[in-house]
């Protein structure tokens, strides 16, 4: 039996990873945590039968308290609660599918009591991958990618040695606005942007997919899961989302993951690395599929990707800058208090403002976070 604990158990890869646990009976659920969606917490508490849950609120915590009175289950509402449940004695492994920064000090608390961290919520990568590699190496856990473009650069290094790769290649999508010019992408309206051709997500990251933000923050999560130069990442435009990554290798050689767009495969991968488990679903046919195709991104109308990768080349606290500023921007489009195309203005903004620390700590970096919601607040 393999016992894990899940951060964003209500999520999109949240609700994922416990309809593979309800596929295969040798995984148990000690701990779930999520932020206010009372009731379906409730129907995984029944289902799944945790020892410790979590919600953001207090106040939602005793509404929830109440419902499972005849559960034995312990609710300990926001961070307390989610470090709680990273710690826990009993668990194996940690699934941080909870979105953004708040996900940092429960991964670091996770690692220090030696879980490996099956790790979705890349916010934690980008912002603080100089502390949780270091650290991870010091304590002998394995940080497992589920982001699906890491699965595979993962997967194709199964049996290679890591010092012949030469370059990692990231693929994307290219989003709903792949080919619009930025005129075109003026008036854009939020209904258009949640429109994924190929992936079903949270709201946020399908967000971060129509800017191309979402391919900036997955290059400076490769770049410390991997521990490559970003000189030695490219990311490569292929919609139709079969190829999910490859790794070049110093030969020329070419390793590739294909697959059907489905988050369920990179999260059972990492749920039993080493080991393939079965799993039902569709199947790429290729005769079906036909064509593949590759172009290069357009970073100059879809100037987060761009943006993205000066964070990368500037790193210290300016992943965070860029991180929050996104996070900030996107939240406010999705209320339709923005436009689209103000969300890397906003992100340019508050990059340009910035003056950046070094080597943040993990206070430094939650301060920076703050200070970058203000400054887009002070704008409004
Ligand atoms: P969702 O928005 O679907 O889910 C987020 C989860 O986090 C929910 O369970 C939510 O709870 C919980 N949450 C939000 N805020 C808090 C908080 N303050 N305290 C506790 N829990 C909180 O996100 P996704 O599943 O799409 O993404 C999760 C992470 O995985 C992100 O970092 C994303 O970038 C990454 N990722 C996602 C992919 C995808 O396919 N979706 C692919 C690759 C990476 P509630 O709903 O109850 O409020």
């Amino acid at each position: 039996m393999k016992k894990i604990a899940v951060l964003g158990s209500t999520g999109s890869i949240g609700t994922q990873t416990l309809e593979i646990v309800r596929d295969n009976p040798d995984l148990q659920v000690v701990g779930l945590a999520a932020g206010g969606n009372i009731d379906l917490l409730e129907k995984q508490v029944r289902e799944f039968r945790p020892r410790i849950v979590s919600l953001q609120r207090e106040a939602d915590c005793k509404a929830l308290r109440t419902k499972l009175a005849d559960m034995d289950v312990q609710v300990i509402p926001g961070m307390e609660g989610l470090l709680n449940i990273a710690e826990m004695e009993e668990s194996e492994m940690l699934v941080t599918a909870i979105v953004g920064m708040i996900g940092i000090r429960p991964t670091i608390a996770a690692i220090n009591k030696h879980k490996d961290i099956a790790l979705a919520n890349k916010e934690t990568l980008v912002t603080a991958g100089h502390i949780i590699m270091p650290l991870a190496a010091k304590m002998g856990v394995s940080i497992l990618p589920v982001d699906s473009e890491h699965s595979a650069i993962f997967q194709s290094m199964q049996g290679e040695n890591k010092d012949s790769v030469s370059k990692l290649l990231i693929t994307a999508s290219g989003g709903p606005f792949r080919g619009r010019t930025r005129q075109e992408l003026e008036h854009v309206q939020l209904e258009d942007a949640l429109k994924h051709p190929n992936w079903s997500m949270g709201h946020k990251i399908t967000i971060d997919s129509a800017t191309l933000v979402n391919k900036g923050l997955e290059v400076m999560e490769a770049r410390w899961l991997f521990n490559v130069d970003l000189d030695h990442i490219q990311v490569v435009v292929h919609p139709q989302s079969i190829i999910h990554s490859m790794v070049e290798y110093v030969d020329g050689g070419i390793m590739a993951q294909l697959g059907v767009p489905d988050m369920k495969l990179p999260i059972q991968y990492a749920l039993f690395y080493p080991d393939r488990r079965p799993m039902a679903g569709k199947r790429v046919d290729f005769y079906e599929l036909g064509n593949i195709t590759f172009e290069k991104p357009d970073m100059e109308t879809f100037a987060g990707l761009k943006l993205a990768m000066r964070a990368a080349a500037e790193g210290g606290s300016v992943p965070t800058v860029f991180n929050a500023a996104n996070e900030k921007a996107v939240s406010l489009f999705l209320d339709r208090k923005i436009r689209f195309l103000q969300i890397p203005e906003l992100i340019a903004m508050c990059m340009d403002a910035h003056k950046k620390i070094e080597n943040p700590s993990v206070d430094e970096i939650l301060r920076t976070e703050q200070e970058t919601y203000e400054r887009i607040n002070s704008k409004l």
